[in-house]
């Protein structure tokens, strides 16, 4: 028990002692005659009076409590203690509580109000009516205005009537000042709520994003001028490249007529040339239309029922003569799982696999090329159909030169060539690779390749079809 408590109970006591002895004692009453009453008042009116005071006390303690359990719910810093708390007056201890923690938290006032003095972000407060109640020194500063100009005056997004919800609401927008200066802010609100949930005051909370939206419009700008770029270069492709055709047709029909005329060993050499040149003119004019078309989105896929093997077929043979006149040997195996008939745009998987199939016979001297085709069938393109997805999987292997390990990387680049000398015999155009791989991805699947240096090559690639279940 507290010392005070027991003081005051002793100090009862002793005055119900008093008036007890003085009622029960007849000779001490009359002694003190009419006295007795003003005594009696007198040690009546002294309990009272303690009485209240242990009242008030209490409910001063009660309420300095709580005000400490208040503080201390915000408290940052631990409070010294004061010593033996039991020994001491209990009001004065809280007092010097409360007094510490008045101290801290106006310690934490300052430190918060320093970190928003130092952010770069532009951050106000504004009331209801959209009168600004407080600005940060990065605000001023944005706006080239004093403080004290500012508070008062209006917050230029505010909406009248406008609810902001609880969660923070962000938009972008552009500030114009009288200098012409322009900035970009992005800006964060939120209502600020008070005890009962009304909402007192809103925060803004502005960045600065005028490099980033400077950035983004001039890379709109260089897209613009790129994809501008990008038509007149596929524009002028398509009227030179037509225009080139007339007469490469024509080199190519007069060298053909005149192979068939009466010519000499040396003649007839001449004319071969002349039309070999023309034919591999022609392929490296259709190949740079080609890869212009893919790049710029103007090629459609088709989807329509063929049959792969006939399709294997007929590039095997397109390719036979070749690779009997190298003395190659040129196999094709179509795997018993692949459908017979299947949907998709059998000219593109042809235009592949004869890329695939020439390279590889260009680049092998010894041993031979093969062709494989496989499957692996889907789910049904949807609920309860007949028809299947299944993904077509493509595999060109030869015997070849191989390509070294730090070349495979580069090689479904455009105009990417392993042997870049002026002196290497094998011809072509670089293109040959990246068509085929912006073939294979608009058929919704990819293009690979192993090799190793003197053992050959395997370029893989799968497409993504549909059949019909028998
Ligand atoms: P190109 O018209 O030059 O053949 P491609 O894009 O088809 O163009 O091929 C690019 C390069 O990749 C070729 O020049 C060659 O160096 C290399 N390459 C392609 N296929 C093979 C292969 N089967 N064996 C070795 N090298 C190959």
């Amino acid at each position: 028990m507290k010392r005070k408590t027991m003081f005051l109970l002793i100090l009862g006591f002793a005055l119900v002692v008093a008036w007890v002895t003085i009622i029960t004692d007849e000779q001490l009453r009359e002694r003190l005659g009419s006295n007795l009453y003003i005594i009696g008042f007198s040690i009546t009116g002294c309990f009272l009076l303690l009485l209240a005071g242990y009242i008030w006390d209490q409910t001063l303690v009660k309420a300095l409590r709580s005000l400490h359990d208040t503080t201390n719910a915000i408290q940052t810093e631990d409070i010294p203690s004061t010593g033996d708390e039991s020994d001491s007056d209990e009001i004065i201890g809280l007092a010097r509580k409360i007094e510490h923690m008045a101290r801290s938290l106006q310690h934490v006032e300052a430190s918060y109000k320093g970190i928003v003095e130092d952010q770069p972000d532009l951050i106000c407060r504004y009331k209801n009516d959209g009168k600004i109640t407080f600005v940060n020194g990065a605000y001023a500063r944005a706006l080239n205005r004093k403080r004290n100009d500012l508070v008062g005056a209006d917050f230029p997004y505010f909406v009248p009537g406008a609810a902001i919800a609880d969660e923070p609401y962000t938009f972008e927008s552009e500030m114009t000042f009288d200098d012409g200066r322009r900035l970009w802010i992005r800006w964060t609100q939120r209502a600020i709520k008070d005890d009962k949930r009304n909402t007192s005051e809103y925060q803004a909370v502005g960045h600065d994003i005028t490099e980033r939206k400077e950035a983004e419009a001039a890379l709109l700008r260089a897209k613009e001028a790129a994809e501008a770029a990008d038509r007149a270069k596929s524009e002028f492709l398509a009227i030179v490249s037509h225009e080139l055709r007339t007469p490469i047709n024509a080199i190519i029909g007069f060298s053909k007529m005149l192979s068939s005329t009466t010519l000499n060993l040396d003649q007839r050499e001449q004319v071969e040339m002349i039309n070999s040149s023309g034919l591999a003119l022609e392929k490296i004019i259709a190949d740079i239309l080609n890869l212009s078309k893919i790049e710029s989105g103007k090629i459609d896929i088709e989807r329509a029922p063929f049959s792969i093997r006939l399709c294997v077929q007929d590039v095997c043979a397109l390719f036979a003569p070749k690779a009997r006149s190298l003395a190659l040997a040129l196999d094709s195996k179509v795997d018993p799982g692949v459908p017979e008939i299947v949907n998709s745009d059998e000219p593109r998987i042809r235009q592949i696999l004869t890329n695939l199939i020439g390279n590889a016979l260009k680049f092998t001297e010894r041993g031979g090329v093969s062709l494989e085709v496989s499957c692996a069938r889907g789910e049904p393109i949807e609920p309860g159909s007949p028809r299947r997805v299944a993904r077509l999987f493509f595999a060109v292997k030869d015997s070849g030169i191989g390509i070294p390990a730090d070349k495979l990387d580069h090689l479904f680049l455009p105009f990417s060539q392993v042997d870049t000398s002026s002196t290497r015999r094998r011809g072509g155009t670089g293109l040959g690779l990246i068509i085929s791989k912006r073939l294979c991805e608009l058929m919704g699947g990819t293009i690979s390749v192993e090799s190793r240096v003197g053992e050959g090559s395997t370029f893989r690639f799968s497409i993504l079809t549909d059949f019909d279940e028998a």
